[in-house]
């Protein structure tokens, strides 16, 4: 099986617009699927990481990480996956499957390093790993999730990162009924996670600085909404168990370890690359925590595509074309967006 030269949209520098690029995919092997891209979510993550906000990025950079495809071809050991079959592909393309983490399907705890879906050395076939922004994708199987038959495609692509990301800190902090879950930012992961932890059973806050994402907020589901701009309203709002930050930029995490009640958790999955500060004192009073969490294995990432389809959940997404993820990108920057873009890969 030869190796294939395909469309991709990538960057060749933090500066340089997103350009169309020619990429190469490598052959099939025994264990691995060929996939159609059908559709691609934005996630602020390959927004970072063109520009290199966390350092790092090796260009040409093809982002894309939630990617809904169709199988064209599968290699001869394949069990899971026949041509035709949809599927999703998130961040984890493989890792060592030997540590206890790989082990306990926490392939993003791995301990040898797992491999990402883009800009990642790829440790097995050399090179480094191009993502979504393309027409189409070669991945062991072991990392191709399916996607339940009733979910719209486009709609479901960002259950492959957003979904996931927060799914696993809510299933691990246990929100479900009777408990005050508090989400900060309503962008692509803070949307879906009001949508995820309504229909675990919690009482949701949301916190937002948009006044217009605010008025929203009740739509997608949410119990009470927090202008977070506004010191009365912050002041006088209920004390959460949990609190999730899904913000992409610096912002005060002592105003939110406040808001916990005792032994409550706030728990980052926002990546801003700069620093963020915490006061002892907002730890100390309460015995409270602050952690993190990244986004999920695989298991679960197929978990949360079966949970979204029961309860008849997808994200709110505007799709776009190809010509059109430099404006996309540029509004995400700016948070104009609801609450998703989507690219439509087979429009190159
Ligand atoms: P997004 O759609 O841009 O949403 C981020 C939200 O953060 C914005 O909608 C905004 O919400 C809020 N925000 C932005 N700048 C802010 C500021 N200066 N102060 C306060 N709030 C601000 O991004 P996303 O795709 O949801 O990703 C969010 C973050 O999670 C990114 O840093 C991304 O890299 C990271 N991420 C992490 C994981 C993981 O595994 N841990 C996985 C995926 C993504 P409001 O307008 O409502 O205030
Ligand atoms: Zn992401």
């Amino acid at each position: 099986m030869s190796t294939t030269n395909i469309n991709a949209v990538g960057a060749v520098a933090s500066t340089a617009p997103m350009q169309n690029l020619t990429i190469n995919r490598r052959a099939i092997t025994a264990h691995d699927v060929e996939i159609e891209i059908l559709y691609c979510g934005i996630c602020h993550s390959d927004l970072h990481a063109v520009r290199n906000d966390w350092g790092g990025t090796t260009y040409p950079i093809v982002p894309g990480h939630e990617i809904v495809g169709r199988v064209t071809r599968i290699g001869e050991h394949v069990s899971k996956f026949k041509v035709g079959d949809l599927t999703g592909v998130g961040c984890i393309v493989d890792s060592c499957r030997e540590c206890e983490h790989c082990h306990d399907g926490n392939e993003q705890f791995c301990d040898n390093g797992w491999t990402v879906v883009f800009n990642s050395p790829d440790k097995k076939h050399g090179g480094i790993t191009y993502g979504g922004f393309s027409e189409s994708i070669v991945v062991d199987e072991n990392y191709v999730v399916r996607v339940p038959e009733p979910l719209d495609l486009a709609s479901a692509a960002p259950i492959l990162c957003a979904g996931i990301t927060v799914y696993s800190p809510l299933k691990h902090w246990d929100a479900r009924e009777g408990k005050n879950i508090g989400i900060i930012g309503i962008g692509g992961l803070g949307h879906m996670a009001i949508k995820i932890a309504k229909a675990m059973g919690a009482f949701v806050t949301v916190f937002t600085t948009s006044q217009v994402k605010a008025d929203d907020a009740k739509r997608l589901g949410a119990d009470a909404v927090v202008l977070s701009t506004d010191g009365v309203q912050m002041k006088n709002c209920p004390k959460q168990h949990v609190i999730l930050d899904t913000v992409s930029a610096k912002h005060d995490v002592n105003a939110y370890l406040n808001l916990l009640k005792v032994d409550g958790s706030l728990v980052m999955v926002g990546l801003p690359a700069e620093q963020l500060p915490v006061g002892a004192f907002n730890l100390v009073n309460g015995r409270k925590s602050f952690s993190g969490s990244n986004i999920g294995g695989i298991t679960e990432t197929q978990e949360v595509l079966d949970f979204c389809a029961a309860h008849n959940i997808t994200a709110d997404i505007e799709i776009i074309g190809v010509s059109q993820i430099n404006e996309a990108f540029e509004r995400l920057e700016k948070g104009d967006i609801k609450y998703r873009f989507v690219v439509d890969m087979k429009s190159f």
